[in-house]
């Protein structure tokens, strides 16, 4: 039985999610956590549930979704996952902050290893699939877990909402059309859990969702 703790992180209200089994293992997707009161719950979090992080998987390559990979590079020592296309094609995390305005010091880490479309992620007794949906971003993904019956989006799609297709890489009936072909063809009760906002599940969307 796999828990998914969400938190939310930073300046564009960023969900983060950890996911945890039986045995204790865990991967976290999309870490955002940014300032030291937020990398401060993560961390407690994982020490009081004695958490071994295995994977630190990236949806997309958007500033938000991975402020905090430096902080669990440095303590846990894990390098990020993520999709080839969003390397190539989006900007450095330094250099999106820069064109949004902000002034921190974002402290960037490569990514350590490409992750692609149908792959299978593993930890403890537990497995995501790995979908392609790209269109908010080229490479972007999600992470499903057929056997609890849910999936980490990321920003391809919201409650009632979808992701914005104005930076880099975007395109709108791309996006579209993969939420329709990788997300919608879920079992209907498939938990969706997105990169803002809340929770919401594949039957809402189809019947109301109105961008699809
Ligand atoms: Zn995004
Ligand atoms: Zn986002």
């Amino acid at each position: 039985m796999i828990t998914v703790k969400s938190f939310e992180f930073n300046y564009f209200s960023v969900n983060t999610y950890l996911l945890h089994d039986e045995t204790r293992e865990a991967v976290l997707i999309d870490c955002g956590c940014f300032r030291k009161v937020e990398e401060l719950e993560l961390s407690s979090y994982i020490t009081a549930n004695n958490l071994t992080l295995k994977h630190l998987l990236c949806t997309h390559l958007h500033l938000d979704h991975v402020f905090g990979n430096g902080f669990i590079s440095k303590i846990y020592g894990l390098k990020p996952q993520a999709h080839k296309a969003d390397v190539e094609t989006l900007p450095s995390p330094q250099e999106q902050a820069r064109l949004f305005g902000l002034h921190d010091k974002i402290h960037h880490i490569p990514i350590g290893k490409y992750i692609v479309g149908n792959e299978i992620i593993l930890f403890g007794n537990s497995e995501l699939q790995v979908r392609l949906v790209p269109g908010h971003s080229p490479g972007s993904l999600i992470f499903y877990n057929k056997k609890n019956g849910f999936a980490i989006v990321g920003d391809a799609i919201f409650n009632r909402s979808v992701g914005r297709t104005d930076l880099w890489g975007g395109n709108h009936d791309v996006l579209i059309a993969a939420i329709k072909d990788k997300i919608l063809s879920l079992p209907d009760e498939t938990i969706l859990y997105p990169g803002h906002g809340p929770a919401t599940n594949v039957i809402e969307e189809s019947l109301n969702n109105p961008f699809l």
